[in-house]
């Protein structure tokens, strides 16, 4: 990517968007769009269109998305199909049409197929059944690496998909009920310290494991496969061999190791109690991240500094993240 190329970050409020817009700056890069979503509304094509042919980006980072938990997922099925392709599907349209150089659709490892063995390697996307809890997410997201891969294919595009796993970061969600387990239990410990609780109950029994990267690693992360990894579907061996590239850091804990971080770095002395009537979910989700270590990229961020780094932000800016 030249440094002075437009770059347009589709979702650049979001956790993930946000962190690339950081990034994409601390590299030097000097023009880069954003449009929030009440400026710009990506379901509708003709706006989309409009706003490609007005700002004719060189390079895009699909990060839009309608995203939630679990709950979410299960309580607004058609929004989230729905929106997702409309909002994946106008972009990469208007992406070819204005000769977008290169883009990046961020996909999630939550799309593998629900047997799929782990650690999870880019081979075993469509392999198997799907959670059905968040099937319709997955399919949507299934069709936008296609989207891309069939661009590729037909017409030579430079189009590229990465599956990021638990993230965790700054500006993540910190709800107790519909939040990831990270931000939720860190907020828990936060507000138990400061009621002076005796207890913290956390969900299950603690012995699933889980893999979790910061926002800024990942950022880190497609910046470089921006930069680094091309798709060149006319000229690889096998046209339809998958572009699909996970990002993870290579290491799992289970939930026990992290509330024992958790612990330490909010400063809560009391007792753990196990709710085990709440589910544990998969016993273990670990991405193979072997193709993105080959090219020589590798996490910077330890756990704990993550961890501690997010607990400072999320003290300074709950009250903006409660709005
Ligand atoms: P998953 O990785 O898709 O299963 O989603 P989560 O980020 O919600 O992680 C769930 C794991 O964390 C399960 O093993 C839960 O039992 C455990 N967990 C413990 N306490 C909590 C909590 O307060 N919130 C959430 N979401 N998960 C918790």
């Amino acid at each position: 990517m030249r440094k002075d190329g437009k770059i347009y970050v589709a979702g650049h409020g979001g956790l993930v968007g946000s962190a690339i817009v950081r990034k994409l700056k601390e590299k030097g890069y000097t023009n880069i769009i954003g449009r929030r979503s009440s400026e710009l509304d990506l379901t509708r094509q003709a706006d989309t269109e409009a706003f490609f042919a007005a700002e004719k980006p060189d390079y895009v980072f699909m990060c839009a998305a309608k995203v939630g938990g679990i709950y979410a997922n299960s309580t607004y099925p058609a929004d989230f199909i729905i929106r997702n392709l409309q909002m994946e599907s106008n972009v990469i349209q208007a992406a070819f049409q204005n000769h977008v150089e290169k883009l990046m659709f961020m996909a999630s490892s939550c799309i593998y197929p629900r047997e799929a063995p782990m650690p999870l390697k880019e081979e075993y996307l469509l392999t198997g059944q799907l959670e059905t809890t968040n099937r319709p997410y997955a399919m949507a997201k299934l069709a936008g690496i296609e989207l891309c891969e069939a661009y590729n294919r037909q017409y030579g595009t430079n189009y590229i998909s990465c599956l990021p796993g638990n993230l965790y970061g700054p500006g993540d969600n910190f709800d107790l009920e519909n939040g990831h387990v990270l931000p939720s239990l860190l907020r828990k410990f936060v507000e138990a310290v400061e009621a002076g609780s005796p207890t913290v109950t956390v969900w299950g029994t603690g012995t699933a494991y889980r893999e979790f990267l910061h926002t800024d690693d990942m950022a880190d992360a497609c910046v470089f496969l921006m930069e680094h990894y091309d798709a060149d579907k006319l000229v690889k061996p096998d046209p339809y061999a998958r572009e699909a590239i996970n990002i993870g850091c290579g290491e799992d804990i289970t939930i026990k190791e992290l509330v024992a971080i958790l612990a330490e770095v909010t400063g809560f002395h009391g007792e753990i109690v196990w709710d085990t009537t709440k589910p544990d979910g998969t016993p273990r989700k670990i991405a193979d991240s072997s193709k993105l270590f080959s090219m020589g990229w590798r996490p910077k961020i330890a756990l704990r500094d993550g961890i501690r780094q997010t607990y400072l932000d999320y003290l300074a800016n709950r009250d903006k993240y409660r709005s």
